[in-house]
């Protein structure tokens, strides 16, 4: 039973890596913006209203993302662990988690963060909106993403870190030598892959 967070700036390699560790545990990978896109692409009204912060590149609104959120972990297969991918974002994420878990009596294993410097992560990010013809990925939209990370989402590390739950893990590399230095570290606290 392994329950992990993994944190890191947009374009760091988090939702490859995510679905990489969640086979390795056999466990599944709950993704927010996954969640945000599906609904966005099925036209629900979770999508429209999501979409409306989305393009901006804005946080989809903390009480909206937080009954997501408490919804997909009472569902059967989140109980024997999950890997939520691009959640907590935001203080108040951190506290409704907190409440979420406590009150199904389970705890977070481990913290996952991974590193990247955010300059660096614009300029790649631009590439890619280039080379797909991604109009909607605009410098500003991308810019202010990565500025919401560093103000609302990374000082969400040391309240993790004040627990002794952060794993620090380069994001930089191929994605198969991410993918290693992740589970060795993980190994390491005693978490294992059960594949
Ligand atoms: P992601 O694919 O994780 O980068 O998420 C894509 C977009 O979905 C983000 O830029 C936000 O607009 C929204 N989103 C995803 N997760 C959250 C979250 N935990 N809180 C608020 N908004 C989120």
């Amino acid at each position: 039973m392994s329950r992990f967070l993994l944190i890191g700036p947009p374009g760091a390699g988090k939702g490859t890596q995510a679905s990489l560790l969640a086979d390795a545990y056999g466990i599944p990978a709950i993704s927010t913006g996954d969640i945000f896109r599906a609904n966005v692409k099925a036209e629900t009204e979770l999508g429209l209203l999501a979409k409306s912060f989305m393009d901006k590149g804005e946080y989809v609104p903390d009480s909206v993302t937080n009954d997501l959120v408490r919804d997909r972990l009472s569902h059967e297969d989140a109980q024997r662990g999950f890997l939520l991918d691009g959640y907590p974002r935001t203080r108040d994420q951190v506290l409704k988690l907190d409440d979420i878990l406590h009150a199904s009596n389970q705890k977070l294993d481990a913290v996952v963060l991974l590193t990247a410097d955010t300059d660096e992560l614009v300029k790649r990010l631009l590439n890619r909106a280039q080379e797909q013809n991604r109009a909607d990925d605009t410098e500003e939209v991308i810019r202010h993403r990565q500025h919401l990370y560093l103000e609302q989402t990374q000082p969400l590390i040391e309240i993790y870190s004040s627990r002794d739950m952060v794993i620090e893990i380069d994001g930089l590399g191929q994605v198969s030598e991410v993918t290693e230095r992740i589970l060795n570290a993980l190994t390491k606290l005693g978490l294992s892959p059960a594949n």
